[in-house]
C-alpha cells in the first residue's frame, strides 16, 4: 500500500497540472441537448462524484479528465464531491484513496472537498418542503409491495393506499422517521408524481428511507438517508454546479433530476448532460466486482498491479499522463462501446517509448567469462539514457571480464535464423563490444552453466573498423556490479473479453497472471529509481520498481510489454 509519508507523495500534492490538453466547452455542447442554457457571464463549474465505496478505476478517470478538463479548459471550476449517501458500503479509508488517486492524476489538489452529507440538513428541509406542498408522501408499503405497485414498461403502476396522506401526517411521520422511531424498512419518503408515468422514474419515486447505520462523517445524527436521485441534482444546485456529467445510464433519471429542482425552492438550474461510460475488454470496470475480487483474496488488494484501479495501474508503472492522454483520446460521446485492452496498451506503450529511461537487466542469467578481457580491469563505458532525447543525459556502465546475458539469447544447437549468441558465432553486445562464443560449460546434469568468449577490443561501442556485419545485439550487465532484483511479470487478469458475461466472473479469471523471476540482474543505476519511474528495460518491456520492494530486495513490476504480443497470440483480439 501506498505510504502516505514518503516523498513521492508529498511530490503528488505539489504537482503541476501536466499540460496534456483536455475537453472543452466544445465537446459538452455537442451533448447538450437544446439550446445552451449556460449565459456567456456565468462561470462553468462542474463535479466529480465518487461514492466512498471502492477504490477508482480507469472508468473514473474518464469521468475526471472530463469534469477537471472542462472546468480548466474553461475557467471555471471542478468540485471532488463524495456522493456520500449510503453509510452501509462507505468507509473513510475509500474518501484517503480517492483523494490521492485524483491528486496522482493532477487534479483536485490544495482545493475544499465537497461531502453530499454537509448538506443533509439542507436536504432535509427540502424534503419537507415538498410535503408541506403536498408534492411527497410517506408509504407504508413494504420494499416488495412498492416494487409490485411501481408496474412495468408495459403496465401502469398502482397508487400506494398511503398517497393520500394529509400533510400533517406527513410531516409528523417523517419527522419520526428521522427520530428513530421506525425499524428499516417500515417506511419510506416518496416524491408525490405519477404513478401512470411512461418513466418508471416517475412513479412515485422514494427520496428518503431509513438506515438504522451510523455514517462515518455525520456518525449517529441520521437514521434516514436522502436517495441518490434526491441528493444528486440537489447538492449540484446547492454548490452551483452548471454542467452535471454524468453516464448513460442516468438518461432516464433526468426528467426526475428535472422534476425535483422544479418543485423546490433552488436559485440555480444546474443541467444533467450524459456521455458514454467506459467499457473495456479482459476486465471489470465495476466497484462491485473489483471489490468481490479483493474480499475473495483473487488479487493481492485494491492496488494489485493487475487490477484496473487507479491504484494499480499506478504500481504497475502506467504514468497518469499516458492513462489522461488515452481518456481525451476516447472523447465524450453518447455511443456505449467497448475499448480494446489492446488501445489502452498501445497508448500506454506509445508514451513510454518517449518518455521512459533505458537500462539494462537480465531475467534468467547466463554467465559469460571473457578469456582475453583482464581480470581485475574494469572499463566504464558512457552511455546515453535514452535515443530519444539527449535531455535524458548520459551515465556510465561499467564492463568487465564476467557478464550475464539472458539465457534465452544463447542456443547450442540454433536453428538458421537464430541471429543471437551460439558457439563458434558473434555477437554485438549493447553499447559494449562485439563478442565470439568459444566454449560451452556444462554441469554434471548438462545445464549449461557458463560460455567462455572472447571480446573485440577493436569493436568499442559496437561496430567494427573493417565493417563486418554482426545482426545480434544483446543486453548484459556487468557481475562485478549488478543487483539481484526480482521481477514479476503480468498479464491479463481475465481471459475472456468480457468476464462474467457467459460465466461467473471467477471462471473467466486468468490463473496465470503472474509469473515471479527471482534471481534477476539488474545494472546498478537502477537502484537510484523510485516506485512510479517507469523505465525500458531494453528488448525487455517496461518495468517500474514495485512498492514490496526494500533497499535489499528490490522487485520490478513489468509496466507493460514492447510489443503487443497478445494480439499476435490472439488474432481474434485484434479490433
Ligand atoms: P461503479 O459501477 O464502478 O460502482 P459508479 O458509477 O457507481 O461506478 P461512482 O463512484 O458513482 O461509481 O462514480 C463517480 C463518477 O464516475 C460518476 O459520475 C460516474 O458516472 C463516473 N463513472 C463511473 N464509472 C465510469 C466509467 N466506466 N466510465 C465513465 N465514467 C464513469
Ligand atoms: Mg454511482
Amino acid at each position: 500500500m501506498m505510504n502516505q509519508s514518503n516523498p513521492q507523495d508529498l511530490q503528488r500534492e505539489s504537482k503541476e497540472e501536466s499540460d496534456i490538453e483536455l475537453f472543452g466547452i466544445d465537446e459538452v455542447r455537442s451533448l447538450v441537448q437544446g439550446s445552451d442554457h449556460l449565459g456567456n457571464e456565468q462561470k462553468v463549474v462542474t463535479r466529480f462524484p465518487p461514492e466512498p465505496n471502492g477504490y477508482l478505476h480507469i472508468g473514473h478517470a474518464k469521468s475526471i479528465c472530463l469534469n477537471f478538463g472542462i472546468a480548466q479548459a474553461n475557467n471555471g471550476d471542478c468540485h471532488l464531491r463524495f456522493d456520500d449517501t449510503n453509510p452501509v458500503t462507505e468507509d473513510i479509508k475509500y474518501i484517503s484513496s480517492i483523494v490521492e488517486d485524483l491528486a496522482w492524476l493532477g487534479f483536485g489538489s490544495g482545493k475544499p472537498k465537497h461531502f453530499t452529507s454537509d448538506y443533509f440538513d439542507q436536504l432535509y428541509e427540502w424534503a419537507e418542503y415538498l410535503i408541506k406542498n403536498g408534492d411527497a408522501y410517506v408509504d407504508d408499503l413494504s420494499p416488495d409491495e412498492i416494487r409490485e405497485y411501481r408496474g412495468t414498461l408495459e403496465t401502469v403502476g398502482k397508487e400506494s393506499p398511503y398517497r393520500e396522506r394529509g400533510i400533517n401526517e406527513n410531516l409528523e411521520l417523517f419527522r419520526k422517521m428521522r427520530e428513530g422511531e421506525f425499524e428499516q424498512g417500515s417506511k419510506v419518503l416518496r416524491a408525490k408524481i405519477d404513478m401512470e408515468a411512461g418513466n418508471l422514474n416517475l412513479r412515485d419515486p422514494i427520496i428518503y428511507r431509513i438506515i438504522n447505520v451510523d455514517h462515518p462523517r455525520t456518525k449517529n445524527s441520521w437514521r434516514i438517508y436522502p436517495t441518490y436521485d434526491f441528493a444528486h441534482g440537489q447538492s449540484d444546485a446547492i454548490e452551483g454546479i452548471t454542467h452535471s456529467l454524468c453516464t448513460l445510464e442516468f438518461e432516464d433519471h433526468r426528467p426526475l433530476y428535472d422534476w425535483l429542482l422544479d418543485h423546490l425552492p433552488v436559485s440555480i438550474r444546474p443541467k444533467q448532460i450524459e456521455f458514454s461510460r467506459l467499457n473495456m475488454t479482459h476486465t471489470v470496470l465495476s466497484k462491485r466486482n473489483l471489490k468481490y475480487l479483493v474480499d475473495e483474496g483473487l488479487v493481492s488488494g485494491w492496488d494489485d498491479p493487475r487490477m484496473p484501479t487507479l491504484s494499480g495501474l499506478r504500481r504497475r508503472g502506467i504514468p497518469a499522463d499516458a492513462i489522461k492522454t488515452f481518456c481525451v483520446g476516447l472523447g465524450v460521446t453518447k455511443a456505449n462501446s467497448t475499448v480494446e485492452m489492446a488501445a489502452f496498451d498501445a497508448c500506454v506503450r506509445e508514451y513510454l517509448n518517449e518518455n521512459a529511461q533505458r537500462r539494462m537487466a537480465v531475467i534468467d542469467p547466463l554467465k559469460i567469462i571473457l578469456e582475453n578481457f583482464e581480470e581485475g580491469r574494469i572499463e566504464q563505458l558512457e552511455v546515453e539514457n535514452s535515443p530519444k532525447s539527449e535531455s535524458f543525459g548520459t551515465r556510465n556502465l561499467t564492463f568487465s571480464r564476467e557478464i550475464y546475458i539472458d539465457r534465452e539469447d544463447f542456443m547450442e544447437d540454433p536453428p538458421k535464423k537464430f541471429f543471437r549468441l551460439s558457439p563458434g558465432k558473434e555477437v554485438r553486445l549493447r553499447y559494449a563490444y562485439l563478442i565470439r562464443c568459444k566454449e560451452v560449460v556444462k554441469d554434471t546434469e548438462g545445464k549449461i552453466i557458463e560460455l567462455r568468449c572472447t571480446y573485440d577490443p577493436e569493436t568499442k561501442g559496437g561496430s567494427a573498423p573493417d565493417g563486418r556485419k554482426v545482426k545480434g545485439i544483446l543486453h548484459w550487465v556487468s557481475s562485478h556490479d549488478a543487483i539481484n532484483a526480482e521481477i514479476r511479470f503480468y498479464s491479463k487478469l481475465f481471459n475472456t473479453e468480457q468476464p462474467g458475461k457467459s460465466a461467473e466472473l471467477i471462471d473467466d479469471l486468468n490463473r496465470e497472471s503472474i509469473l515471479v523471476h527471482k534471481n534477476c540482474k539488474l545494472e546498478p543505476s537502477l537502484l537510484k529509481f523510485g516506485c512510479e519511474e517507469t523505465v525500458q528495460f531494453e528488448r525487455l518491456g517496461y518495468f517500474c520498481k514495485d512498492t514490496d520492494s526494500s533497499q535489499i530486495n528490490p522487485i520490478f513490476n513489468r509496466t507493460i510489454e514492447l510489443r503487443d504480443t497478445w494480439s499476435k497470440l490472439n488474432p481474434s483480439n485484434i479490433s
